[in-house]
C-alpha cells in the first residue's frame, strides 16, 4: 500500500483487500448470493467504495441499516439490489420504494409504510419479511407472523414479498445450541409465508459468522458483514484468508527531549523515568483513538515498523509516544509515517485495540469512521 501523502490522520482502506475478501466469501457461500453488508459508512471504510468493490468482486446485492444509506449508494449510480432494513415510526419510504431499495418489514407499522410509500411511487413496495427466531430486536415475533402474512396478502400489486430473513444471536460461537433453535425456527416461519403468500420467497440469516462457519445456513443469500472488511467475526481464527482492510495512520509531528521526572499529558498519569525523547502524533479521540486506551496504558503504535508505547492520557487531537533514553538513537524522524493500527507495517491490528478496551473490532473500525450526520436546530 502507498504511504506517500501529507495527512495529519487518516483511514486508509485497501480495496483490493475489499474484493479479495468478497472473493473468499462468495466462494465459500457458492450456492448463494452474496449481500454485502455496507451500513455505517461501511463499517467506517466508505460505503460507496466498498459497494463498488464488492460488487466486483462476486457480490450482488448490498445491505444497509436505513433508507438514507441506501441513497448514498443510489446517487453514486449503483444500481444493485439494496436491502435497507432499520425504519422508524411515520418514516417516508417512498424515496426508497421510488430508487428500487428493497425495505425490511417486521410488523404491521412497517408494512403500512411500504403501502404508502407504494401508492406514492406507483410502484410496488419490495419487501423482506424479517421473523424474530430469537434475537428478541426488530424482527416479528412468532406469534405475530401469521398476522403478518395475512396483512402481506391483503395487498397484492402494492407489496411484492421478496424473501424472509432472520438474524442471529450467537454466530460467533459456531456450536452454540441457540444456532440451531433460530434456524429451526427460521425454517417454519419461510415455509408458513411461502405457503401463505403461495410464492418463492429467499430465504437468508447468515452473517459473517455463519457464513465462514454454518454453510449448512447459507441457504439463498448470505448477508457478511465484518468479514468483508477483513476482520474475523469470531475468537477462534476461523477466517485466516481475510485481509483487513483499513490502516488507520498518522505522522510523527514534533520529537521532543523531557526531562526525567516529568508529567506528560493530562492528569501526568505517567511520568517520565529518565530523561526521554518523545514522538508528538497529531491523532486523539476526535479521530478515533479511544481515550480508555491510554488509561489502560498499553497501547501501542508503530513507527518504522517498530512498535513503540503511547504514553499518558490520550488527547483530543493528539497522543505522546516514548521513544526511549534521550540521547539514544532510536531512527524516527518529524514526518515520519505512524501505524496507529492496521495490517501494514508492524502495527497493532483493531483486534488488538478491542482486546485493551474490552470490546470488539466492529465499534474500533466504525469508531474512525462514524455516521451520525449533525444536524443544526
Ligand atoms: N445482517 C444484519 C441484519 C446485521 O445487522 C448485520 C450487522 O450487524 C449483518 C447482517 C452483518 O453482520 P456481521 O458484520 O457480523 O457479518
Amino acid at each position: 500500500m502507498s504511504t506517500a501523502g501529507t495527512a495529519r490522520v487518516e483511514a486508509v482502506v485497501d480495496l483490493d483487500a475489499i474484493r479479495h475478501n468478497v472473493r473468499h466469501l462468495a466462494g465459500l457461500a457458492a450456492g448463494a448470493a452474496t449481500m454485502a453488508v455496507v451500513k455505517a459508512d461501511g463499517y467506517g471504510h466508505g460505503a460507496v467504495d466498498v459497494a463498488r468493490a464488492a460488487l466486483d468482486a462476486g457480490a450482488t446485492w448490498l445491505g444497509v441499516c436505513t433508507v438514507e444509506e441506501a441513497g448514498e449508494l443510489r446517487d453514486a449510480g449503483i444500481t444493485a439490489p439494496v436491502l435497507s432494513w432499520l425504519h422508524v415510526p411515520d418514516e417516508d419510504l417512498a424515496p426508497a420504494v421510488g430508487r428500487q431499495v428493497d425495505l425490511g418489514v417486521a410488523s404491521r407499522r412497517d408494512l403500512a409504510a411500504a403501502v404508502t410509500a407504494a401508492h406514492a411511487t406507483g410502484r410496488p413496495a419490495r419487501v423482506h419479511l424479517k421473523i424474530d427466531t430469537g434475537l428478541s430486536r426488530n424482527g416479528c415475533p412468532p406469534a405475530d407472523w401469521g398476522d403478518l402474512l395475512d396483512a402481506v396478502a391483503d395487498h397484492p400489486g402494492e407489496v411484492e414479498p421478496v424473501a424472509v430473513w432472520t438474524h442471529l444471536a450467537h454466530a460467533d460461537a459456531p456450536a452454540h445450541p441457540t444456532i440451531d433453535r433460530q434456524a429451526a425456527r427460521f425454517d417454519e416461519a419461510h415455509a408458513a409465508a411461502s405457503a401463505r403468500l403461495d410464492r418463492p420467497l429467499l430465504a437468508h440469516l447468515a452473517n459473517s459468522a455463519a457464513t465462514l462457519t454454518r454453510p449448512d445456513l447459507h441457504r439463498d443469500l448470505v448477508r457478511p458483514g465484518i468479514a468483508v472488511y477483513g476482520l474475523d467475526p469470531t475468537d477462534d481464527g476461523v477466517a485466516p484468508a481475510l485481509r483487513p482492510a483499513m490502516t488507520f495512520r498518522s505522522r510523527v509531528a514534533l520529537l521532543k527531549t523531557v526531562a526525567a521526572g516529568e508529567g506528560v499529558s493530562y492528569g501526568h498519569i505517567w511520568t517520565t523515568p529518565t530523561d526521554r525523547t518523545l514522538a508528538l502524533v497529531p491523532a486523539g479521540y476526535a479521530d478515533g483513538v479511544p481515550r480508555l486506551l491510554g488509561a489502560a496504558g498499553r497501547l501501542e503504535v508503530a513507527i518504522g515498523g517498530v512498535r513503540r508505547p503511547v504514553v499518558g492520557r490520550v488527547c483530543m487531537d493528539q497522543v505522546m509516544v516514548d521513544l526511549g533514553p534521550a540521547g539514544e538513537p532510536h531512527g524516527v524522524a518529524e514526518g515520519d509515517e505512524v501505524v496507529l493500527f492496521g495490517p501494514d507495517d508492524g502495527g497493532p491490528t483493531a483486534a488488538e485495540w478491542a482486546g485493551l478496551l474490552g470490546t470488539i473490532h466492529y465499534e474500533i473500525v466504525t469508531g474512525v469512521g462514524g455516521r451520525p450526520r449533525v444536524r443544526r436546530s
